[in-house]
Order: structure tokens, then C-alpha cells, then sequence
């Protein structure tokens, strides 16, 4: 049997990324994928004429982010990406763009002043303390709170740690939103936040892009370059053969010998896949949480979100972010309709079609005419990252025990989110494997 260089199992964005890097740095790569399309949770179809991707997604830090270095170093072809617009916060019949900077925080009038000065000061103490070296990794938001904030404040901090972080308010970590890790550090980091505090008037550098989630994915597999990788779907991996290094991988009918291989699975399905992994390693995977979420997409006969931009429900139960994705691009949804998505974040534990009427009466009750201009309506159940980045959560890594595994993947490495989290872990297991020897 001929020897692989490298397997790559999963062709999600990291899989993606991953298989395309290697192959442009000269090795011959086979990807497999156990379902019948590639692009994972990263990915567009067609619904009754309508172009839904899989949950609504926003990309950022596309001016100096992972995405961006990968999109630099091995993309032939770069998908367009169209401004993203304005960040809405909608809090009862109100909405209202999102304070990015001091002085737009001072007038945001959705929250009481008492609680944004009262935050400011919180926030003001945190940088000072992070300056000096204080550690903010084991803290939680709602730690720092002040008693005295309101409900809606507290319910606004909340909705952004489900979005950012994966998890409430309680179990996230302050760090996640005051560090400063960039792939490339800044020199001066609490002067740069405090620039940023005072100057900022939104995130200029974050896209949709054009055509759809699937534009991201046909330009990565139209930069592989000729005949080094090859895509296998409807190939599920039940096996990687390792002693000390690893050796290939066996699938439903079939097995692959080969000299690296990389997971962009479940970092917590290794020990299913694996039987030799020492404990140590296996028992930070069973703590790892997984975050759900739910999309509904909403065909419209009529343009009924006018806003450029996406909103966020901070009242809303569950909390709801809204994209109007044909207001990007309008080939998305038959002529002169609208597509919209609404994601939900769900709780652990769930019953799927109680949530599921949940949330579309959320959406009645905010919009209470949309009802009359439903055209198509399309439900996703779908797993945004593969770990939620909070207190007591466990986390994969890049580098594995065994010589020559490699995991990629949103719970591989504590960094940003969603895309941008797959590419950090693309370019960490590229400078691991070029410190191997590998690369
Ligand atoms: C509702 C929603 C909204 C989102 N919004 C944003 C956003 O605004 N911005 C943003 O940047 N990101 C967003 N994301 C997150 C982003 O899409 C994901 O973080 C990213 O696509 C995850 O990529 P991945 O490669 O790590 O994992 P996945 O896409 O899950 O890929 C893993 C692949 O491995 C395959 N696989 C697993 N096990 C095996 C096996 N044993 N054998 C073969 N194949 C296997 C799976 O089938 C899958 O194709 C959102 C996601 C959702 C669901």
C-alpha cells in the first residue's frame, strides 16, 4: 500500500485550512470526511431558492487576523468579503448601535448611566490591574459586577459572553475580552486598549462574504494546488493506528498508511479513536463543553430588516443574533425578498422542539407582522465551537502525546472565535510541525 504524507480527518474550515497549507508547502495530502459535502459548520446550500449558510456568521480581523496571514501565505484565489455594517443592540422596541467607544458608551441611553459608569470604572480597575500583571484567566464577569447594575445590564454582559465566549456571564473569563493576544503582539498593550477605548468607532475590518459562507470554501479548494489533495466523503475515521508515532488510520472499509495526521474532529472523540492515550491527556478532554446553538432562517416576501448590519436581542429568550444576509448580497434570496437568520444560543441541555418554538416565537413576538411574509422557514441545529471557553472548561491542544497526530480546531487553542479560532489553530500546528522537523 502507497504511504500518505498526511491525512487530514474532516474537512471543516480547519481541515480545510490545514490540507491546504501543507499542500502548498509540498506535501501530498488525503482528507476524509464522514459526511457527504466538506466545509462543516462553514458552509452555504439552497432552501426553496434561498442560499442559507450554516448559522449566521460575521468573519473578523480580516485587515491582520489568522485568516487573513493563512489567506496571504497560501490563497491563489481570495473570496470577496462585503463590510459587515453595524452591530445593533435591540433592547425592548429600542435599537441602537453598539457603544464601541467611550464617548458612544456615555450616550448609549439602552442601559441606566448609573450602571455604564459604574462598568466604566470596573473596566478602568481591570486594565490598570492587567498592566501591572495581574492574571484575569480564572476570574468571571460576574465576579466583577457591581451588585447594583441592572437586569438589562447584567442580561447585555450576558449576551455578549454567549456569543464570544460560549457560555454565561457567571463562567466566563474576564481575559477573554481584556487580552491582548495577537499573532503578532502589540508592543504597548494597555496604551493600545485605552487608544482603542477612547478612539474606536467600530469593527471596520469584518466582513460577509459575497455568495455566501461556500465562497470561503470553493476558494480554498480552488488553491490547492494540482493533484496533491485529494477529498474523500462519505469516509468516516473509526481508528488512528499509533505506537509511539502515529502510523495511519483505519475507516468504515478501508485503511490509510501514512507519516502525519491531523484531527479536525472532536478533540473529546480522541479516546474513542485512540486507544493508547495516557490518562492525563484523556481527562482534560472529558471536561471540554461543547456549545450549541439553534438557527432559524426566515424567507421573506418583504424587506422587513432595513438596518445594514446585524442586531443583537438582548431580551429576547433564548438571546438572539439577527443577520439579514441578502442585505450583503441580494443573489442570496429570490428577487425582492429577504433572507434573514436568527441564531440562538441553546443551554446544555435541551429539548430540540421545545426550543425550537421557543424561539420562533421570540422572533413573532418581536416582529409581530413578520408571520404574514414567511415564504420559507428553515431550522439548524449546529455546534458554532467545539469548546466553550469558560472557567472549569476543558480545552484540546495542537499537540498531542503521540509523534506526528496534530489537532486543529475551535477546541484546540484558546484564541478569538469561531473561524478566526480554527485559523489560530492552523498557524499553531504550522509552527509545531516546522519545529518537529515536519514542515
Ligand atoms: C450558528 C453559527 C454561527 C456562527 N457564527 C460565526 C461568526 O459569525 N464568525 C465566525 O468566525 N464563526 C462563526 N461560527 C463558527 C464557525 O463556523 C466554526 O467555528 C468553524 O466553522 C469550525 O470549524 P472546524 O473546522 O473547527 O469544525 P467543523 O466545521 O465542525 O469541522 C469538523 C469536520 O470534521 C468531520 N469529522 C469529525 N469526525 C470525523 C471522523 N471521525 N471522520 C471523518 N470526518 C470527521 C466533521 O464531519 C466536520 O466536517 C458560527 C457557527 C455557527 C454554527
Amino acid at each position: 500500500m502507497k504511504k500518505n504524507d498526511v491525512i487530514v480527518i474532516g474537512s471543516g474550515i480547519s481541515g480545510l485550512l490545514s490540507a491546504l497549507a501543507l499542500s502548498r508547502e509540498g506535501k501530498k495530502v488525503v482528507i476524509l470526511e464522514k459526511e457527504s459535502y466538506i466545509g462543516g459548520v462553514c458552509r452555504s446550500y439552497d432552501v426553496n431558492g434561498y442560499r442559507v449558510d450554516t448559522g449566521p456568521h460575521i468573519i473578523t480581523r480580516l485587515e491582520n487576523g489568522p485568516l487573513k496571514e493563512l489567506m496571504d501565505r497560501y490563497f491563489k484565489i481570495v473570496p470577496e468579503f462585503i463590510p459587515s455594517g453595524k452591530y445593533y443592540v435591540k433592547i425592548g422596541s429600542e435599537i441602537k448601535p453598539f457603544p464601541w467607544s467611550i464617548n458612544a458608551w456615555l450616550t448609549f441611553g439602552l442601559l441606566p448611566m448609573t450602571d455604564r459608569l459604574l462598568l466604566m470604572r470596573a473596566l478602568f480597575n481591570i486594565l490598570y490591574l492587567k498592566n501591572a500583571g495581574k492574571d484575569f484567566s480564572s476570574i468571571t464577569l460576574s465576579q466583577i459586577l457591581p451588585n447594583k447594575v441592572s437586569i438589562t445590564t447584567r442580561r447585555f454582559l450576558d449576551w455578549l459572553c454567549y456569543f464570544m465566549v460560549g457560555t454565561s456571564i457567571e463562567n466566563a473569563p474576564i481575559s477573554r475580552f481584556v487580552d491582548n493576544k495577537t499573532h503578532h503582539p502589540r508592543t504597548v498593550p494597555y496604551v493600545g486598549k485605552l487608544y482603542d477605548l477612547f478612539i474606536k468607532e467600530g469593527a471596520t475590518d469584518q466582513g460577509y462574504p459575497k455568495g455566501g459562507l461556500q465562497s470561503i470554501v470553493s476558494s480554498i479548494v480552488e488553491s490547492f494546488p494540482k493533484d496533491r489533495v485529494e477529498i474523500k466523503t462519505n469516509v468516516a475515521v473509526k481508528r488512528i493506528e499509533c505506537g509511539e508515532r502515529v502510523e495511519g488510520v483505519v475507516t468504515t472499509d478501508d485503511s490509510y498508511d501514512c507519516d502525519t495526521v491531523v484531527y479536525s474532529g472532536f478533540s473529546s472523540d480522541l479516546p474513542h479513536l485512540i486507544d493508547s492515550l495516557p490518562v492525563a491527556y484523556t481527562k482534560n478532554l472529558t471536561s471540554i463543553k461543547r456549545v450549541n446553538s439553534l438557527t432559524i432562517w426566515l424567507g421573506l416576501t418583504k424587506k422587513i430588516f432595513n438596518n445594514y448590519g446585524s442586531e443583537m436581542w438582548v431580551d429576547s429568550d433564548p438571546y438572539a443574533w439577527v443577520i439579514p444576509t441578502s442585505n450583503y448580497d441580494p443573489t442570496l434570496a429570490p428577487k425582492g425578498n429577504q433572507l434573514v437568520g436568527f441564531a440562538f444560543t441553546l443551554p446544555g441541555e435541551y429539548d430540540a422542539s421545545t426550543i425550537k418554538k421557543k424561539a420562533f416565537q421570540t422572533i413573532v413576538d418581536n416582529i409581530p407582522d413578520i408571520e404574514t411574509h414567511i415564504d420559507m422557514i428553515h431550522y439548524q441545529e449546529l455546534i458554532p465551537e467545539k469548546a466553550s471557553w469558560g472557567i472549569n472548561c476543558g480545552f484540546g491542544d495542537v499537540k498531542t502525546p503521540i509523534k506526528n497526530l496534530y489537532c486543529v480546531g475551535t477546541d484546540t487553542t484558546k484564541r478569538s472565535a469561531g473561524v478566526n479560532r480554527s485559523a489560530y489553530s492552523v498557524l499553531e500546528f504550522l509552527d509545531i510541525m516546522k519545529s518537529d522537523g515536519n514542515l
